[in-house]
């Protein structure tokens, strides 16, 4: 008859509570910034001693809270910040769940002293675990201070389980980062006892970096400025020289929340992935921001942790976010010597511990490309065409490049357009003789003189100022591509080929809507196609098509935008010229003579970005003479 359950004491309850919010001295500083900063404070002042555990001292600018307010502030429970269930869909502020202050004082002297700005006088509470709350008038400033004293004194066990003054401290300046690079415009100061960690003045993000990070930092870090239809993201990545051997260094704020996810740590790397050793991880500090309402907040008793409707889309975009911006700044790819290429292109990315099989990401790291578990095996099959000669006719089949387009052969004519095959190839020589004598400081003799060798039919060697470099040739084919075609659409039509014989081609239902939609710019590459029933007639094709590939052009262009706009968040255009791009581009195994190397190279040269395909991965790496030097065991 003995009953063995019974209702544990308030005491022993709030204990256990508090238990998972206050772990250690840092989590008390993290409640207590974000309460000042829910408050609206624009000047946050934190001093702590013995790394937290004697006494924890926050100061804020902030709304101040009223006697009443005071009174419930420290109650399991009690909060300003929602009302309503339907609140916890769009949550805005850092907390809501009305448990800090309560667990606080459940293992802590906790005293909060604090005005409104418009109270003649404010208020003073002091807390102890198994005491009534003492409150009393306090002349104090507008805003709230607070402070935590012995913290863990009731629970000796918890107190046991911290790490070194050292550590605790650690984590707490990490923390203090975080909310330092989280609020650029709000002014932090920091407090080691009586040492000035850092003060730092409203600011935009690049300042507050550069103040937190050191001067140095100032000259390495790239902007990343995105925005999808749901979703932008924006801040600085840190170029391969501040990376770290750790994964400090790395911050994400989901609306202004500092939270860590693997998956979405993957998505940032994943660009850098050829600029980087092995086990270095990169810097950067990255605002997401989302609609409150397509992610929750709720799952993690610290809100380290957020669950998105769609992790995919904010992976991609993210993704996405990182490629542009390296692209953009242009970075030189140092060669890394040590560095390992998985065997497989194919890599799996899970998106959290618990995903299904459908959330699984599979990267391709030949072509930069995201795919899905159920696009892989399409993906798979194009590749592996890619490797071959996915555009040659049957008859050209067994023809590589060297025999169709040898220097004499450029003198002959080809296909109905009676263009060469090498301007086929690259483009008519005029269109590029602006571009004569770009980078040539970068090259140690003019570009129609320099040496080039072709490596098993894919990369391009030559000469630098600094050493060697290595082009990939179908990487550097598909940005020059790339380019023409983003400007052929938007400035200029392309020249196209006309064909002999017009090619007719039956189009599935999907490709026909495909091609309704883009038949324009199509027009504008260089396409002359007319549609009749379900069937193409392909009267002429850009330049860089050559003849016998009319049909896998044009389809595997298609196909490759439809993935496109489901992977990349550009516009059609865009995607259009990197569908573009990537499927007229010469191929890995195709044998080039020395003049079309050179024509790459120099075409290579005169688009904006030479050393990044549109889709981020590398198109040229260039090895250091010091390189070798060190590796021959020359001082250089
Ligand atoms: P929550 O932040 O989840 O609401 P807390 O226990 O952290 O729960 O705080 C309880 C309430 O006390 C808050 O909702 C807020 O109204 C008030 N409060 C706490 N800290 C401050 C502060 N620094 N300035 C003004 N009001 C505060
Ligand atoms: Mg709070």
């Amino acid at each position: 008859m003995n009953n063995r359950i019974h209702i544990l004491p308030e005491y022993i309850a709030n204990q256990i509570a508090a238990g998972e919010v206050v772990q250690r001295p840092e989590s008390v500083i993290k409640e207590l910034v974000e309460n000042s900063l829910d408050a609206g404070a624009e000047q946050v002042s934190v001093v702590v001693r013995g790394a937290g555990k004697q006494l924890i001292h926050i100061l804020d600018n902030g709304s101040g809270m009223s006697r009443g307010d005071l009174a419930l502030a420290t109650k399991r429970h009690a909060t300003s910040k929602i009302q309503t269930v339907q609140d916890l869909e769009h949550i805005m502020t850092l907390g809501f769940r009305g448990e800090a202050l309560a667990s606080i004082g459940a293992v802590a002297h906790l005293e909060i002293r604090t005005r409104r700005e418009d109270d003649e006088i404010g208020w003073k509470l002091t807390a102890e675990p198994l005491k009534d709350d003492v409150i009393e008038p306090f002349k104090s400033e507008k805003g709230t201070q607070i402070f935590v004293r012995n913290l863990f004194f009731n629970v000796p066990a918890r107190k046991k389980f911290l790490r070194s003054d050292l550590t605790e401290f650690r984590h707490i300046s990490e923390t203090m980062l975080k909310f330092a690079l989280s609020r650029p415009h709000i002014r932090f100061t920091f407090y080691d006892a009586d040492s000035l960690i850092f003060d730092v003045k409203p600011s935009d993000l690049e300042q507050r970096i550069i103040a937190l990070m050191g001067e140095r930092s100032a000259s390495q870090i790239i902007p990343v400025d995105f925005t999808a239809p749901l979703v932008k993201v924006s801040g600085f990545v840190g170029q391969p020289s501040m990376a770290k051997h750790s994964r400090s260094g790395q911050y994400f704020f989901l609306n202004g929340r500092a939270i860590t996810s693997r998956a979405l740590t993957h998505a940032v790397f994943f660009p850098f992935e050829h600029l980087l050793d092995k086990n270095s991880h990169p810097f950067f500090v990255l605002n997401i921001e989302i609609d409150p309402e397509k992610v929750d907040v709720n799952v993690h008793p610290q809100k380290h942790e957020v669950k998105f409707d769609d992790e995919r889309m904010v992976y991609n975009a993210i993704h996405q976010a990182v490629s542009e911006a390296l692209q953009r700044s242009n970075l030189v790819r140092e060669a890394h010597f040590r560095e390992q290429i998985a065997h497989s292109p194919f890599e799996k990315v899970q998106l959290n511990p618990s995903s299904t099989p459908n959330d699984i990401l599979l990267v391709n790291r030949l072509t930069g490309e995201i795919v899905n578990t159920t696009s892989q095996k399409r993906i798979a099959s194009h590749s592996s065409v890619n490797n071959q000669q996915s555009y040659s006719s049957p008859q050209s089949k067994s023809s590589n490049y060297s025999q169709e387009y040898t220097p004499q052969s450029q003198k002959q004519t080809f296909g109905g357009a009676q263009q060469t095959a090498f301007e086929a190839l690259f483009g008519s020589a005029n269109e590029t003789q602006t571009s004569q004598n770009t980078n040539n400081q970068l090259f140690e003799e003019p570009i129609n003189q320099m040496t080039v060798w072709q490596l098993h039919n894919k990369y391009v060697f030559v000469q630098t100022d600094k050493g060697v470099m290595v082009i990939d040739q179908h990487n550097a084919h598909e940005r020059i591509l790339y380019e023409r075609a983003l400007k052929a659409m938007n400035e200029q039509f392309a020249n196209g080929q006309k064909l002999l014989f017009p090619v007719k081609i039956e189009l599935t239902s999907s490709e026909k809507a495909l091609f309704d939609e883009l038949s324009a710019d199509l027009e504008r590459l260089g396409f002359d196609i007319s549609l009749e029933g379900g069937i193409a007639e392909v009267r002429g094709v850009p330049l860089d098509v050559h003849a016998g590939n009319e049909e896998s052009a044009l389809k595997e262009i298609l196909a490759q935008f439809e993935e496109y706009q489901q992977i990349r968040h550009s516009d059609s255009r865009d995607n259009l010229a990197a569908s573009f791009g990537c499927k007229a581009a010469i191929k890995t195994g195709q044998r080039l003579s020395e003049p079309e190397m050179r024509r790459l190279i120099e075409d290579l040269f005169a688009t904006s970005t030479p050393y990044v395909c549109p889709h981020g991965r590398p198109v040229v790496i260039d090895f250091p003479l010091g390189e070798f030097d060190k590796r021959f065991g020359r001082t250089s």
